[in-house]
């Protein structure tokens, strides 16, 4: 997939000309080049600014034809996630590996684990070859807070599985590390150092707690209030509120709709 803004212009077209000949009752658009360009060039830099007016310009042409094809549509703008600008990887295989946790055989491939470092962008899970094994945990636990008291790791948290649970992260990990901001988890690679400076200039998945992770949720439509701040809402409302004005319901929806009733 072309992940820059000239492939969500081609995917615009595609989208314009399906509304215009097909007029779907559902349609969702991916744009990618926004994340593209702020990782690569940071939040903010002239780049991901230019980036943004280009699909400013791409969203008012699938208004405009999803009006011109159903003048009473129900039209959102979502964002996943926000972003930061980052300076450095962090990798955690490197103390993994000195502390036995991930042992390499004669060709540096992985040849066991104990304790593996799962990179999520700002987050790193830790999942353990054996969960339930309280002496395992309480290694790799007491390396996490040793790791965590390094301000070379930029550590902000290391959440514990009980921690993790009531965020709704990933159940298999039994720790999660939230790397400050500015800091990112670097790919598996044996020959990495803990820090080293980063040619990523911008990353998301840290911890939801972090202000800059906010995102966007804008919607308009026949029927849907024109100026209302629906304020801080959780994401997980946004399908169901979403499936209403589709006339459906989710059961199992994680999040009450929102009122974007006018
Ligand atoms: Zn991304």
């Amino acid at each position: 997939m072309d992940e820059g803004v000239e492939g969500d212009e081609t995917r615009t077209k595609f989208a314009v000309r399906m509304i215009e000949t097909k007029k779907p009752g559902f349609l969702t658009v991916y744009f990618a080049g926004l994340d593209h360009e702020e990782h690569a060039s940071g939040p903010g830099s002239t780049q991901s600014n230019a980036t943004l007016e280009r699909l400013d310009v791409a969203v008012g042409k699938l208004v405009s034809a999803e009006l011109a094809a159903h003048p009473d549509a129900t039209i959102a703008v979502v964002s996943d996630h926000g972003f930061v600008a980052t300076d450095t990887d962090i990798s955690l295989f490197r103390p993994f590996i000195d502390a036995g946790l991930i042992k390499l055989d004669a060709a540096g491939k992985v040849a066991s684990w104990d304790a593996m470092p799962w990179p999520s962008g700002g987050s790193i899970a830790v999942v353990l070859s054996r969960p339930d094994d309280a002496a395992l945990t309480g290694m790799v636990g007491t390396l996490l807070e040793k790791l965590a008291a390094d301000p070379q790791a930029r550590i902000a948290k290391v959440a514990t599985r009980a921690e993790i649970a009531a965020m709704g992260g990933n159940p298999q990990a039994s720790f999660f590390v939230d790397l400050k901001p500015g800091a990112l988890a670097a790919g598996f690679a044996t020959d990495t150092p803990l820090a080293r400076p980063s040619r990523t200039q911008g990353m998301h998945g840290y911890f939801p707690t972090l202000p800059e992770m906010r995102s966007t949720f804008l919607v308009m439509g026949k029927g849907v209030a024109k100026t209302r701040n629906l304020g801080q809402i959780d994401m997980r409302a946004i399908a169901p509120t979403l499936a209403i004005r589709m006339g459906a319901t989710l059961p199992d929806a994680q999040s009450a709709a929102l009122n974007i009733a006018d």
